[in-house]
């Protein structure tokens, strides 16, 4: 089998040693004779793949016991109306931030069910920064404030945690959970869809905090109530079982490396290698991003020259390194450098960037 590096901003590359390890047990799961796909989700095979997943999940991202931890269907997506239909309840309004792509999707939903305030906003210079947190415009009586700490097509992070008061704050964290350590008290609820750090897409991780349970909105379906799935413990209906269980080997996976702490090490590392390419071209690349919220995890770039970017491409591919073209809203590249994507990808990446401009700049 060929050596690739997969440079795709979802569903992204998995850990080898995962996928080994999933193939491994697909026929017969620990002596089961069963593969996970064919188990009963309720019986002891499968409870306690899914209770080492919640427990493993709750190790790396220390999560406090006053937090129910749900693995749900539907995807980020989902969560975009979720959040509002059990959480906006209080006082019908909430306050959100709009940064870019991700965070429009998460605004547009939840207008549905409420007042939306957008407290801030990066559209004036296409959401290439962050809106300095002290010039919010948030409302008094919110009942939440929904931000997205990395927006994985424009390629802007948050380096840091927003203060909101006593206002419980929501984070969409699709695309950088687990990448680095975040304090799980300082949220009312994060959520985020598997398919970029965690495992399969279709699962989605919500982490909310008990005492917002149980205020959705009265229309709600018993599927989009929280309650529902808090008091079920993910199984009131049958759970992604498959995706599960190969989110609970990411995690012991991340576990063995260290935990969270030692990937953002490496994630800092790998970042830095990315943006120090483009700087050191001469000005053959180009970030869009202001340098103080460039992220970690998907690394926008352009080509000075952007008839080049098909030969970029193609000559990135002849080097397996693939699904390197940018979204159509950025334009040039896009590298997305996931906690699977180990460092010889992204040197081998950095090296044909420098090959590739020496010989057309
Ligand atoms: C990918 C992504 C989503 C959408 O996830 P789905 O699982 O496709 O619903 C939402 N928010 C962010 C930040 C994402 O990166």
């Amino acid at each position: 089998m060929t050596q690739v590096f997969n440079f795709s901003a979802g569903p992204a590359v998995l850990p080898k040693e995962v996928l080994q390890q999933a193939q491994a047990e697909l026929l017969d799961w620990h002596g089961s004779g069963m593969s996970v796909m064919e188990m009963s989700h309720r019986g002891p095979e499968f409870s306690q793949i899914i209770a080492e997943c919640e427990a493993d999940l709750r190790e790396l991202m220390a999560i406090p016991s006053n937090y129910k931890v749900l693995l749900l269907q539907g995807g980020a997506t989902s969560q975009f109306a979720m959040v509002p239909m059990n959480l906006i309840g209080r006082t019908g309004r909430a306050d959100y931030i709009n940064t870019g792509h991700w965070a429009k999707g998460a605004i547009k939903e939840a207008k549905r069910y409420g007042e939306i305030n957008i407290a801030a906003s990066a559209e004036d210079r296409n959401f290439t920064y962050i809106p300095p947190v002290a010039e919010w415009q948030l409302s008094r009586d919110a009942s939440y404030v929904h931000y997205t700490p990395n927006e994985t097509i424009g390629g802007v992070e948050y380096q840091f945690t927003p203060e909101v008061g006593d206002v419980p704050l929501v984070a969409d964290m699709s695309s950088n959970i687990l990448s680095r350590p975040v304090d799980v008290s300082k949220f009312g609820l994060i959520y985020g869809g598997a398919q970029k750090n965690i495992g399969p897409s279709g699962l989605v991780v919500v982490i909310v905090r008990e005492d917002l349970i149980g205020h959705a909105l009265p229309f709600t379906p018993t599927m989009f109530d929280y309650r529902t799935h808090a008091d079920a413990g993910s199984m009131y209906n049958t759970p992604a079982t498959f995706a599960v269980y190969v989110a609970g080997l990411i995690f012991k996976w991340l576990k063995a490396r260290g935990g969270v702490a030692a990937m953002e090490q490496v994630n800092i590392a790998k970042a830095k290698l990315v943006y120090d390419a483009i700087e050191q071209s001469g000005g053959f690349y180009h970030s869009p991003v202001a340098a103080d919220c460039r992220s970690r995890m998907n690394i926008p770039f352009t080509l000075r020259d952007d008839t080049l970017n098909g030969s970029f491409l193609k000559e990135a591919e002849a080097r397996h390194l693939l699904q390197l073209k940018g979204h159509k809203s950025v334009g040039g590249m896009r590298a997305s450098i996931y906690n699977a994507m180990p460092i010889e990808g992204v040197q081998t990446l950095v090296d044909f960037m420098a090959d590739f401009a020496r010989r057309h700049g």
